[in-house]
């Protein structure tokens, strides 16, 4: 037993070991990636329910590595926000998506995710309005998407810059709404434009009655507060129309598509145009 203790032990300092050093290796390629072109921006739909339509889309980056293929946001934007890299990351992919949008039909919008640490970095506003000038794309199709972990810090400066952005015509979503600590608060202190109630609430909801309460809650809440509202993660005819129902604004998941490149939502508008 005794020996088998050491091996388990050894296989766990291993594994420790290999996930240092895979983490390592994707430091390493991360602060070359941007200059190698190696990152690409996949857009997913979000469908507008009462229109039947798609209203607009959310900018997800991925990695293209040279051996290691795509690798996942989740996977490396923790890494750049440690380096520092996410302002630069940021930044492109902001201008990417901007230039992306303004090629698609005049009532589409795109969602960018903001990182809580694009706010600590002083020039948020003035790249973003570069970005708007430099694409042609008006504020007004534009939407940044942000979480309550932007609001921890510095409330004051970030509460200032989301008010100056906003006043350009930029519309503000509180992402991952309901994972974070004390949400209602952030309420009060921001008129944001959206709610996106995050997706773990949205799997759960068929199954779970306190999920779907907290749904039905967390909808009718936004309704008050004059709000739109996105599920996200829905993946099942049943998870959409309960959310219809309910009177969510626009759905997001597997059941309409998941992220593509930029060329194939180009084609689809292409196809449904002719
Ligand atoms: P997020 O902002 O909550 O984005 C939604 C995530 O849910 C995306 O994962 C999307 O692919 C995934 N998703 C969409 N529909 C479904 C579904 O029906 N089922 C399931 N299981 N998942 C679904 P993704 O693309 O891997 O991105 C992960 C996270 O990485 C994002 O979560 C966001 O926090 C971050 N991220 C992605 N792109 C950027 C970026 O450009 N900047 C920053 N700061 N963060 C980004
Ligand atoms: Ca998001
Ligand atoms: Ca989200
Ligand atoms: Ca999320």
């Amino acid at each position: 037993a005794k020996a088998e203790g050491r091996g388990t032990f050894c296989f766990f300092e291993q594994s420790m070991n290999d996930k240092v050093q895979a983490r390592r290796a994707i430091e390493v390629d991360l602060r070359t990636a941007l200059v190698r072109d190696e990152l690409e921006v996949f857009y997913q739909p979000l469908f507008h329910l009462s229109a039947g339509q798609v209203g607009g889309f959310e900018a997800l980056v991925r990695w293209r590595h040279p051996t290691r293929g795509l690798v996942s946001p989740a996977q490396f934007i923790p890494i750049a926000e440690e380096l520092g890299l996410i302002v630069p990351l940021g930044e492109w992919v902001m201008i990417q998506a901007c230039k992306e949008a303004v090629t698609w039909p005049r009532d589409i919008k795109v969602a960018v995710n903001l990182s809580p640490a694009q706010f600590r970095s002083n020039g948020l506003s003035k790249s973003i309005r570069r970005a708007l000038n430099e694409s042609g794309l008006p504020a007004g199709r534009l939407e940044l998407e942000i979480t309550e972990s932007a609001l921890l810090q510095d409330s004051e400066a970030v509460l200032a810059t989301l008010h100056e952005l906003r006043s350009l015509g930029i519309r503000i979503a509180l992402d991952d709404f309901g994972t974070g600590y004390s949400s209602l608060s952030y309420l009060r202190s921001f008129p944001f434009d959206k709610l996106k109630i995050d997706q773990s609430f949205v799997r759960e909801m068929g199954y779970r009655p306190d999920c779907q309460a907290i749904v039905v809650s967390v909808l009718g809440l936004a309704a008050e507060l004059g709000m739109a509202t996105t599920a996200e993660g829905v993946e099942t005819e049943e998870q959409l129309e309960q959310l219809r129902e309910f009177g969510c604004t626009e759905a997001q998941g597997y059941l309409f598509d998941r992220p593509r490149p930029a060329g194939e939502i180009r084609h689809w508008f292409a196809a449904k145009a002719n």
